[in-house]
C-alpha cells in the first residue's frame, strides 16, 4: 500500500517511475493547459464526454500560480488563509486531491458542505473545492451576505451537465400530455420529479416548481417512498444507475424503469412502455463509476479471499448487484471506520477517497476496485494554484469566480431542497 498522493502517483506513472498505470498521462500537467479546451473536460474519467456550449469557462490563471511548486503553493495557501482567518471557509470535498483537502476547513459530500458552510455565517466567502452544481447549492443555502467561490469555473460534472434544463423541459412537456395533468381517484399526480444533488441549481427549480424533489445517494430511498406518495411514477434525473439501483431495492422491476433519451420523440419509448413504467430514467451517469466493473469484483475476490467489496450506488446495476454491499461517499467512510478487525476492503468510488481511506486506516488493505488511476477529470481541475489564486485575490480585496444563482432559480430549488429536509432531516 501506498501513502503517495493521487497526484504524486500519476507523476511517478508519467516519469516512469511507477509500475502503476493511469487512464490518462496528461493527467501529470496543469489544468489550465485544458481550461479553454472545447469539446471535452480534459483529461481523467470524464475524457471522453462533451462540455455544453455554455458550461462555465476559466479564465488565464496568471503565470506565477502555474510556474510555482507545490511547496510554494502549499506555503501561499496556509499564508493566505491565515490572514483571512474567520472571513474565509474552505470547503473540500471527499473527490478532491490531497493537496487540497488539506487546507479545508470541512470535508464531506456536496450536501454535507453546504450545510456546513451555515454553520459558519461570519464567513464572508465560502471556497467550495468540488465542482460547479455544489457551489451552486451552497449559494442557495448560505446566508444572503455570503459570497461562494470556485476556484475553477471549468469544474463541471459530466454528470449534471447530462440533463440541460431545455431537455428536461421538453421530456416534462411529452410526459403532460401522455399522461395529463390531472390526478388519479387516489389524488396521485401523473409523475413527480425527483433530481439528485448533482445537477443544475435550473433543475433543482424545475423540481422545486412542479412537485418535485432532491435528493442524495444517502436518502434516495426515502426520496423516492415520499415521491410515491404523491404520485403514481417518478422521473429521475440526471444519474440513471443511482435511480435504477434505488428502485430495484424497493422492488420495482427493471422492466417499470424504461430510459429516457433526451430530446427524441417519447425519450425513444413507446407510449404503452411509459405508461407501464414506475420510474423513467434519464440516460446520465457518472463517467468516474461507469469505469467499475463485474470482472474487477471477480478479479479481488479471486486475489483477496473474504475481500468485503463496496461500491457506490453510481454504478452500474450489475456492479451493484455483484458487490457485496453499497452505499453513499459517507456511508463508505463509516464502513470503513467501523471496521474493528483488519480487513481487505476493494471499494467502487473516486480513487481520491479510497486512497484517502487507505493512508488514514493502515491496519485494513484499502484498494480502488479500478486498478487504473483514473480521478474525477473536473474534480481534478481544483488544482492547489487556483486556490492560492483566490485566496490571494480575496486577500487584495477582490472577488474572483463568484457562483451566483439567480434570485428566482434560488427561490424555486429551495423548495424542493426543503422537501427533501423534510422527507429526512439530517
Ligand atoms: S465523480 Fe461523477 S458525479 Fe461526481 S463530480 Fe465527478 S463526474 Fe460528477
Amino acid at each position: 500500500m501506498t501513502t503517495a498522493s493521487v497526484n504524486e502517483r500519476i507523476q511517478l506513472i508519467v516519469k516512469g517511475q511507477s509500475k502503476d498505470s493511469t487512464c490518462s498521462t496528461s493527467l501529470a500537467k496543469g489544468p489550465w493547459e485544458f481550461d479553454g479546451g472545447p469539446a471535452a473536460y480534459g483529461p481523467g474519467s470524464s475524457s471522453e464526454d462533451v462540455i455544453p456550449a455554455d458550461a462555465p469557462r476559466q479564465g488565464v490563471l496568471p503565470d506565477e500560480y502555474k510556474t510555482a511548486t507545490q511547496d510554494e503553493l502549499h506555503a501561499r495557501i496556509v499564508a493566505a488563509k491565515a490572514t483571512l482567518g474567520d472571513k474565509v471557509v474552505i470547503l473540500g470535498h471527499f473527490y478532491q486531491r490531497e493537496e487540497i483537502v488539506q487546507h479545508a476547513d470541512y470535508l464531506g459530500d456536496s450536501f454535507q458542505l453546504a450545510v456546513a458552510a451555515k454553520g459558519r455565517p461570519e464567513a464572508e466567502h465560502i471556497v467550495f473545492c468540488g465542482v460547479h452544481f455544489m457551489a451552486e447549492t451552497a449559494d442557495i443555502l448560505s446566508n444572503d451576505e455570503q459570497k461562494v467561490i470556485l476556484p475553477n469555473l471549468a469544474a463541471g460534472c459530466s454528470m449534471a451537465d447530462m440533463a440541460d434544463e431545455d431537455s428536461v423541459e421538453d421530456c416534462w412537456e411529452q410526459l403532460m400530455e401522455l399522461y395529463g395533468t390531472e390526478p388519479n381517484a387516489a389524488g396521485l399526480a401523473p409523475v413527480i420529479p425527483v433530481t439528485y444533488m448533482n445537477s443544475s441549481a435550473a433543475l433543482k427549480a424545475f423540481c422545486g416548481r412542479n412537485g418535485g424533489i432532491v435528493c442524495t445517494s444517502s436518502n434516495a430511498e426515502i426520496v423516492l417512498k415520499w415521491a410515491f406518495e404523491r404520485g403514481q411514477r417518478v422521473l429521475f434525473f440526471p444519474d440513471q444507475h443511482l435511480g435504477r439501483n434505488t428502485a430495484k431495492a424497493m422492488g420495482i422491476s427493471v422492466d417499470q424503469m424504461p430510459l429516457w433519451h433526451g430530446r427524441k420523440e417519447l425519450g425513444g419509448n413507446t407510449a404503452e412502455q411509459l405508461n407501464e413504467a414506475k420510474v423513467i430514467l434519464w440516460n446520465g451517469f457518472c463517467s468516474v463509476h461507469k469505469r467499475f466493473t463485474v470482472a474487477q469484483i471477480d478479479k479481488a475476490r479471486a486475489e483477496f479471499p473474504g475481500v468485503r467489496v463496496i461500491v457506490h450506488p453510481e454504478s452500474p446495476m450489475a456492479v451493484v448487484d455483484a458487490a457485496d454491499e453499497y452505499g453513499s461517499t459517507d456511508y463508505i467512510r463509516k464502513a470503513v471506520a467501523a471496521a474493528t478487525e483488519p480487513t481487505t476492503f476493494a471499494i467502487g468510488t473516486e480513487i481520491n477517497m479510497v486512497q484517502r481511506l487507505a493512508a488514514q486506516y493502515p491496519q485494513h488493505n484499502i484498494f480502488c476496485l479500478d486498478p487504473v488511476v483514473c480521478p474525477c477529470s473536473t474534480m481534478y481541475r481544483i488544482h492547489p494554484g487556483y486556490l492560492a489564486w483566490v485566496l490571494e485575490r480575496l486577500v487584495a480585496g477582490e472577488t474572483v469566480n463568484q457562483i451566483v444563482v439567480n434570485d428566482n432559480v434560488a427561490t424555486d430549488a429551495r423548495v424542493a431542497l426543503e422537501r427533501m429536509l423534510a422527507a429526512k432531516p439530517l
